[in-house]
């Protein structure tokens, strides 16, 4: 589905471009409806904040009702930003900016995302660990953050309020060793490290929310030491099929300086707003403390002070 917001606030509900829930969410009012003679649908691009026009929501078309950057001013609409427009993963100019290019200062969006980043440290370890499959101790998570900052993620022009939690690991987990940390057992990563490194073990089990975890340790019997498990992504990929963005990274696992399992991440779009916008989340004793290190990295680093 193509979605649009009726609201700058990157906490914004967002809707399906369609003619219902454009007349539910604005009463077909200015600035959302205007022009003459023909009249005109706007909404926000839920990634960039720039305004959208609605296409084939009253006029019927081949293509189904979809959103156009309007790249100028509307009336009554916040400004259009021709830098956020650039570099909007939603827009059909994106693909023309060199992935790898970084700002070298923080626009106005990354510092909000900082803002985020901070505040809900808790909700975006929570899905990264949903995604590995690892649930990492509180040093693991801090260190993450660390290099997330350190290796400047917060400035790759691509980081948007639905990717941070892939963002952070895409750049905070690279060449992190997991051992110590706990893994779903019977997930893929597990049984490729039960494969394919000697001297792995996952005695120590716990259960977490219904799933059992092992810890990654070297086994009792082993003979020699255990090769460092390391995550790295790449890859960071984004491609618009039919109006719809597709946004792809690369997760590998290493044992040494052997490649062990390699796997395709897809960013989901939806989860992140979902989670930030549930109202009845529980925080837990490690929510709190992952709140609290989040503020003292951020602090540290004088980031959120820009
Ligand atoms: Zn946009």
């Amino acid at each position: 589905m193509i979605y649009v917001k009726y609201s700058t606030s990157k906490f914004a509900t967002i809707h399906e471009v369609c003619r219902e829930t454009f007349e539910e969410q604005t009463r077909n009012k200015f600035p959302w409806e205007q022009g003459t003679p023909v009249r005109k649908q706007y909404a926000i691009c839920p990634a960039c904040d720039n305004p959208v026009r609605l296409v084939g929501i009253y006029r019927k078309m081949d293509k189904r009702p979809h959103r156009v950057h309007t790249e100028k001013d509307i009336e009554g609409l916040q400004r259009h930003v021709l830098q956020k427009y650039m570099y909007c993963m939603l827009s059909k100019r994106s693909k023309y900016i060199d992935d790898a290019e970084r700002f070298t200062e923080p626009n106005e969006s990354q510092i909000e995302l900082c803002h985020i980043l901070q505040n809900n440290f808790h909700k975006v370890v929570y899905i990264a660990e949903k995604i590995l499959h690892i649930r990492g101790s509180n040093n693991f998570w801090s260190s993450t953050l660390e290099q997330f900052i350190a290796s400047k993620g917060y400035l790759y022009p691509w980081i948007t309020l639905e990717n941070l939690p892939w963002m952070l690991i895409y750049f905070g987990l690279s060449q992190k060793n997991i051992f110590n940390q706990d893994i779903v057992l019977e997930s893929k990563i597990h049984q490729v490290i039960t494969d394919k490194c000697n001297n792995a073990s996952f005695d120590k089990v716990i259960i977490h929310a219904n799933k059992s975890y092992g810890k990654l340790s070297k086994s009792e019997n082993a003979k020699g030491f255990l090769k460092p498990i390391c995550l790295r992504f790449s890859g960071h990929k984004k491609q618009m099929i039919e109006d719809v963005l597709n946004e792809t990274m690369t997760l590998y696992v290493d044992s040494g300086s052997v490649e062990i399992y390699k796997q395709s991440i897809e960013v989901d779009q939806h989860y992140f707003r979902n989670i930030l916008l549930k109202p009845d989340w529980k925080e837990s004793e490690r929510c709190k403390k992952l709140l609290n290190s989040a503020k003292e990295i951020m602090e540290k680093y004088n980031i959120n002070n820009q």
